[in-house]
């Protein structure tokens, strides 16, 4: 039993104190909102995560999960400090660093003992020799400490389960004796450690989404090429899949990535790449192909209607994947406002991220939580998300409540065939149209 302090508590630090709890460890989550503190010491939880309120309160009434404000005495009482704070994107692109640095200053100063100082944000590489520099200055020397960087997989939507089985723990350490002791606090989730230098287990989780970011525009460009030649996609992806070299995961092609990593570790990586004198040109068209391919919904609308003022679109999916109410760089977010701007009647559909989503759309467009009544004599429906309740509705009651039987499908949920016996003009990406 290890006693871990854990810093933010947002998707990562909730969900990985929640499971360092779970495996018997005495775990604090800390964060400077006091909203969100407050509403998890009343059970209430500030994200949605399936299965994880259920865990949390467990592990609460267990005794070995709490929840503060009180960051100094948490890291006071801690042997394991994790950071778990956001690394938003700055302007230039580069990883805003300004939240792990206020966390390495807040436990420099309140440094009373050995701790290990673990780094699970997401961060450019030297960031860990940064953390140590800060927290070296800010304690004068007051106790030893060591610092590792255990970079985190979970995608949101399916965390703890990611987290509980994790594929592999990345640990980065400054001394054998801080990795082992983060090895051991991984041994119940995982067998496969990296064990590596700080520099390393960095670099190790850029490389890694930026990757499967490639693996998304690669896809979506041959979609793209698929649409001029008559091919279809999500059978190439189906071909390509089986030969184990590639994989058939990542190969689903639609309107892009989004969230709150991909799109900002591409990002970052191209400025870390240029800071040491590299032109990273694939991640610069990675992000160039994913960019335009969030707005091909609206381009096909545009191919339909040659003008959309007025015009009734059902917008189905806001979030920017199934199973989260995460609206960080979804693609809604840039296709939303292009149907606004050319005066479409919007009406959309999510069953969980409409409260956040309505933070960005404000009032310009409507919300609903009744997947078919916001189809209801609507001229078109376009598909954002696959949402299990958009993947499974049932098309002919789709084409009896449209007034123009037209879906624009920018996530391939549904077989040509169906589309057409349905009777539906069925757009989709990569794929031939069905009229
Ligand atoms: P988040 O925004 O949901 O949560 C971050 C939390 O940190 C917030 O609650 C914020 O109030 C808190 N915080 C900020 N400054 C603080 C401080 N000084 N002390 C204590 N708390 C503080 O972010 P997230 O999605 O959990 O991401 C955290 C990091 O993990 C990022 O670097 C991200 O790139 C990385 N990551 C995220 C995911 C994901 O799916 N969300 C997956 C892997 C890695």
């Amino acid at each position: 039993m290890k006693k871990i302090a854990v810093m933010g508590t947002g998707y990562v630090g909730l969900v990985s104190g929640t499971c360092f709890a779970e495996t018997g460890n005495q775990v604090v989550c800390c964060d400077i909102d006091e909203t969100k503190i407050t509403n998890l010491i009343n059970g209430k939880i500030p994200i949605y995560e399936p299965g994880l309120e259920e865990v949390v309160k467990r592990n609460v009434k267990e005794e070995r999960l709490t929840f503060t404000t009180d960051i100094p005495q948490a890291i006071r009482d801690a042997e394991i400090i994790y950071i778990g704070v956001g690394t938003p994107m700055a302007e230039s692109g580069e990883a805003d660093l300004t939240f792990v640095k206020n966390v390495a200053q807040t436990i420099g100063e309140n440094l009373n003992g050995y701790k290990v100082i673990v780094n699970k944000s997401t961060v450019p590489v030297g960031t860990g020799r940064l953390v140590h520099g800060i927290v070296s200055s800010r304690s004068n020397g007051r106790a030893p400490f060591d610092v590792v960087s255990n970079p985190e997989f979970l995608r949101e939507g399916s965390a703890l389960y990611d987290t509980m089985n994790m594929e592999r723990a990345v640990v980065g350490a400054t001394s054998d004796h801080a990795a082992d002791m983060i090895i051991e606090l991984h041994k119940p989730f995982t067998e496969t450690i990296v064990k590596t230098n700080l520099e390393t287990a960095e670099m190790i989780k850029y490389a890694s989404n930026v990757f499967l970011a490639t693996k998304i525009s690669y896809i979506n460009d041959i979609a793209n090429i698929c649409e001029r030649v008559g091919a279809d996609v999500t059978k190439v992806a189906e071909g390509m899949g089986y030969d184990k070299r590639i994989g058939a995961q990542f190969l689903q092609a639609g309107i892009g990535y989004g969230g709150s990593c991909f799109p900002k570790d591409s990002k970052a990586l191209v400025h870390i790449a240029e800071q040491v004198g590299y032109d990273f040109k694939l991640a610069k068209a990675v992000i160039e192909t994913n960019d335009k391919q969030k707005l091909k919904v609206v381009s096909k609308l545009k191919s339909i209607f040659p003008s959309l003022k007025g015009k009734r679109i059902a917008v189905l999916g806001l979030a920017f994947k199934p199973n989260t109410d995460d609206m960080r760089d979804a693609p809604s977010l840039e296709i939303i406002p292009e149907l606004v701007k050319h005066e479409a009647d919007v009406e959309a559909f999510d069953p969980i991220a409409n409260r956040a989503a309505k933070q960005f759309f404000g009032e310009s467009i409507t919300y609903s939580t009744d997947l078919y009544k916001t189809i209801e004599n609507a001229d078109a429906c376009v598909i954002l998300t696959d949402w299990k309740e958009i993947v499974e509705m049932d098309l002919d009651k789709v084409r009896r409540q449209l007034k123009m039987p037209i879906l624009i499908d920018g996530r391939n949920c549904f077989d040509l065939k169906e589309a057409e016996k349905a009777g539906l003009i069925y757009h989709s990406i990569g794929r031939p149209v069905v009229e």
